[in-house]
C-alpha cells in the first residue's frame, strides 16, 4: 500500500502510511487502542474507503475493487454466523459459492472442523454453542477456502486462556500449511512475538516501527514502540542526559541516581531531558546497585516473579524481573544495576538514540 490513509471527520484513524507485505508472511499489527489498526485492516480489506493512497495485491491496484474480488477473507473480532445454518452448513458456505463438489466440500470442512476442534459440533446451530466455539466456526469458515491472504482482526480475543493457546499453535500450523499471506491484529504480546515474521506497531494513527519479533524488543524506534513491545513493559523513567564520551552517555535520574548507556549522542545534547527505558528482564540484582527501592506488590509466575519497587526509592516505580526460586517479603528493599547496553534511551519527541 501507498501513502494510505483513511479519516472519520477530524480523526485521522489512518495518517498517510507506506507498507510493503511479501506473499506468504505473517504480520502482526499492533498498538494502544484506538490506534487504527482496524482501520487499516478494513482498507486492505476493502470494506472501507481511503481518504488516499492506494492499496495493491500481487502488483495489481485493488483501491476500488469490491471486497469480494480481493480473494481475501476477514476473521473478525464479532463473529457474524449464519443462524439458520448448522456449524456444517456455515463452514461449507464460502465452498458452496465456489460450486465445489460434495466430497470435496465434505473433505476440507472435515479437515478444518478437526484442526478446530469443532467435529463434534458440525450438527449445532449457533445458538446453541459458546461464544468462544462461535469463533472457532468463524475460522473454520474463513480459512475452509484456503485464501491467499487471510485477515485476522483479534480472532481469539473471546477465548479462555488455553484454547487461546491452543488456537495461537494452530495458527502457526496454519500458516505453514497454507502458506497464505496472513495479516494479524491483536493486543496480545504473546500472540504478536509468537506469530510475526515481522510486526507492524502502531499509534495514534501512525505506523511506528516494522521489523522482526526480535528486532523491536532489542531496538525500538521510539517510546511507542517500547510501549508495545515486552510484557510487562518497559520500565520508562524521565532523566536528564548528563554527559557524552566516547563509550556512551551518562543519564540522571530523579533522587540523583546515575547510569550509563551505550547509546551515541551529540554533545549538544548534555542537559536535555530524556526518557530512560530499562526492561523488567534486565535489571541484576545487586546490593550497591543504582535503581531500588521498596517491594510494594510481589507478583509469582512460577518460573519467575516481578517485584514492584515503590516510589520511595526515588525514580518511581520500578517493575524488575527475578528468579522464580527466590523468596521476598512486602518492605524489603530490593537493589539493582543495570548493564549499559541494556539501557534504551529516548530524547524529547520520543525517538530513540541509536546505539
Ligand atoms: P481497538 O484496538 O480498540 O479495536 P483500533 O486500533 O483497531 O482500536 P480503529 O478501530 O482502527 O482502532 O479506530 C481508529 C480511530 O478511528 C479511533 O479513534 C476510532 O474512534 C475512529 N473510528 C473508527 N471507525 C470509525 C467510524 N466508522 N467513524 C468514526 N470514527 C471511527
Amino acid at each position: 500500500m501507498t501513502q494510505l490513509s483513511k479519516r472519520f471527520g477530524q480523526i485521522h484513524a489512518l495518517c498517510p502510511s507506506n507498507l510493503e507485505i511479501a506473499e506468504g508472511e505473517f504480520v502482526v499489527i499492533v498498538g494502544p487502542s484506538g490506534c487504527g489498526k482496524s482501520t487499516l485492516l478494513r482498507l486492505i480489506a476493502g470494506l472501507e474507503e481511503p481518504t488516499g493512497g492506494q492499496v495493491f495485491i500481487d502488483g495489481r491496484d485493488v483501491t476500488d475493487v469490491a471486497p469480494a474480488e480481493r480473494d481475501l477473507a476477514m476473521v473478525f473480532q464479532s463473529y457474524a454466523l449464519y443462524p439458520h445454518l448448522s456449524v456444517e452448513e456455515n463452514i461449507a458456505f464460502p465452498l458452496k459459492v465456489q460450486r465445489l463438489g460434495k466430497v470435496v466440500v465434505g473433505a476440507r470442512v472435515a479437515a478444518v472442523a478437526e484442526a478446530l476442534a469443532l467435529t463434534t459440533l458440525l450438527k449445532r446451530r449457533p445458538a446453541a454453542l459458546s461464544g468462544g466455539q462461535r469463533q472457532r466456526v468463524s475460522i473454520a469458515r474463513a480459512i475452509v477456502r484456503e485464501p491467499r491472504v487471510l485477515l485476522l482482526d483479534e480472532p481469539l480475543s473471546n477465548l479462555d486462556a488455553e484454547l487461546r493457546v491452543r488456537m495461537r499453535h494452530e495458527f502457526a500450523r496454519l500458516h505453514g500449511r497454507l502458506g497464505a499471506t496472513m495479516i494479524y491484529v491483536t493486543h496480545d504480546q504473546l500472540e504478536a512475538m509468537t506469530l510475526a515474521n515481522r510486526i507492524v506497531v502502531m499509534s495514534e494513527g501512525r505506523i511506528e516501527q516494522v521489523g522482526a519479533p526480535l528486532e523491536l524488543y532489542a531496538a525500538p524506534a521510539t517510546l511507542a514502540v517500547a510501549r508495545a513491545i515486552g510484557s510487562p513493559g518497559m520500565n520508562l523513567i524521565p532523566a536528564v542526559l548528563d554527559a557524552v564520551d566516547e563509550r556512551g552517555v551518562t543519564l540522571r535520574l530523579p533522587g540523583d541516581t546515575t547510569l550509563s548507556a551505550h547509546v551515541r549522542a551529540a554533545a549538544d545534547r548534555v542537559g536535555q531531558t530524556v526518557t530512560v527505558g530499562l526492561r523488567p528482564e534486565h535489571l541484576v540484582a545487586h546490593e550497591q546497585g543504582p535503581i531500588g527501592g521498596e517491594v510494594e506488590l510481589f507478583e509469582r509466575l512460577g518460573p519467575l516473579s516481578f517485584a514492584h519497587l515503590g516510589a520511595r526509592g526515588g525514580i518511581g516505580t520500578v517493575v524488575a524481573q527475578l528468579p522464580g526460586d527466590r523468596l521476598v517479603t512486602l518492605g524489603e528493599t530490593l537493589r539493582f544495576s543495570m548493564p549499559p547496553r541494556h539501557v534504551h534511551v529516548f530524547d524529547e519527541r520520543g525517538q530513540a538514540l541509536p546505539r
